[in-house]
């Protein structure tokens, strides 16, 4: 960032009264952040606390780059901090699953997440990448793809959404939808410095678009294959979040953040496997459908972290989604639990849209679920256990 458009954004967070720490001097910050690192590399592991929502972070310095996953050393944390223990056994283990170049320190700096263990070495209870993993090994030659599109809120400090009049309410909805303007985009600096900051990262970001609320935005992953989905996700959600605290903006995944007339925040989970990408893959696209039509209430207890609750201020049946009592399924239709594109509909093979997940939904446990479902076969209330 050069001198005046850090000016710029000081003078902006100033305006706004946003937080303490972005109206600290980037400009002073950057002369530190000039000096030369020498040989060593500072790592940033990257967790999920016990909330199933909340992501934390610390950093370790390496004697030197690492060039793959095992040389990254495991590492610990005071799980009594994050809601991840009780006080008496608090040491949590962090085992680093998927490094990605650091965006905001730059290279030779890491992003590390890691899966959390406890004490005992058991799977931590917010840990679903560990079950996840499993399922994705056990069908891994059926090459699951998955895209998913998150959409987010950005709000102040205050708690009210970005750029909204602090009495009242913008212009009802119609206008921001992939709106371009003052008065349609709220917030894009934010939205391109997280495109940005993704595609240095290595993740793999497939677009972006503003929402039908203002200060409501979205964007995709994918597609991504496996257990890749949820590391690509969680590290993109991290990246905006990391974003947002240099903006002194918030960013909410909170599924209704916004009562009344006011579109909620989901994250549309498009799915396939190769069978269905092949030629005359409808069927087994219809197959999948309708597997998932007999485990509704399974897959609505998944997709959101309080297992349907959060979600049900979003699924009413308005507002572009279905309600979340009843599933449905239809060619181009977004006011259903699954929607085929139109596109798939034509070609008679790719992938359907599941409508349903929540904006902050553990992606491992969505893309579990919609393999239990649709490739090993499951059904009834509980997920199967398997034998390994
Ligand atoms: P929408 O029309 O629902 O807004 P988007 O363009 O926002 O759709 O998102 C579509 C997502 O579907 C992208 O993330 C893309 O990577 C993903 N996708 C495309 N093809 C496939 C496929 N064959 N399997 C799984 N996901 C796919
Ligand atoms: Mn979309
Ligand atoms: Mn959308
Ligand atoms: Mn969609």
């Amino acid at each position: 960032m050069d001198y005046n458009s850090t000016l710029l954004v000081q003078h902006c967070a100033a305006a706004m009264s946003t937080s303490a720490s972005a109206q600290l001097s980037k400009a002073v910050k950057q002369m530190y952040l000039e000096l030369p690192q020498g040989e060593k590399v500072q790592a940033m592991y990257i967790w999920i606390d016990g909330t199933g929502e909340g992501l934390r972070c610390k950093t370790r310095t390496l004697d030197s780059e690492p060039k793959s996953i095992e040389d990254l050393p495991e590492w610990n944390f005071d799980g009594s901090s994050t809601y991840q223990s009780e006080g008496s056994n608090s040491d949590m283990f962090l085992i680093p699953v998927a490094m990605f170049r650091d965006p905001f320190r730059r290279d030779p700096n890491k992003l590390v997440l890691c899966e959390v263990l406890k004490y005992n070495r058991n799977t931590a209870e917010t840990n679903l990448r560990h079950t996840c993993k499993q399922i994705m090994t056990m069908v891994e030659n059926e090459h699951p793809w998955f895209g998913m599109e998150q959409e987010y809120t950005l709000l102040g400090m205050d708690g009210h959404p970005f750029g909204w009049p602090s009495n009242g309410f913008p212009g009802p909805q119609g206008p921001y939808y992939c709106g371009v303007g003052s008065d349609k985009a709220y917030g894009r600096d934010i939205v391109e410095a997280h495109y940005r900051a993704c595609l240095y990262a290595g993740v793999k970001i497939a677009g972006t678009n503003a929402e039908v609320m203002p200060a409501q935005w979205e964007y995709q992953i994918g597609p991504c294959e496996g257990i890749d989905m949820g590391d690509h996700l969680w590290i993109s959600r991290f990246i905006l979040h990391r974003v947002c605290e240099d903006f002194g903006i918030v960013v909410s995944f909170d599924p209704k953040p916004i009562t009344g007339n006011w579109n909620g925040a989901g994250c549309h989970t498009n799915f396939s496997t190769k069978r269905m990408r092949d030629d005359g893959g409808l069927k087994h696209i219809e197959e999948a459908i309708e597997r998932l039509s007999k485990r509704h209430e399974y897959h609505i207890q998944s997709y959101d972290p309080k297992g349907g609750s959060d979600n049900a201020r979003r699924l009413t049946g308005f507002h572009e989604t279905s309600s979340i009592h009843e599933f449905s399924a239809g060619v181009a239709n977004r006011g259903a639990s699954i929607r085929i594109p139109r596109t798939v509909g034509q070609e008679q093979k790719g992938y359907f849209e599941d409508r349903r997940p929540s904006a902050n939904c553990d992606p491992y446990a969505v893309t579990e679920a919609l393999i239990r479902t649709c490739v090993l076969n499951e059904t009834g209330d509980e997920p199967v256990q398997y034998k390994n």
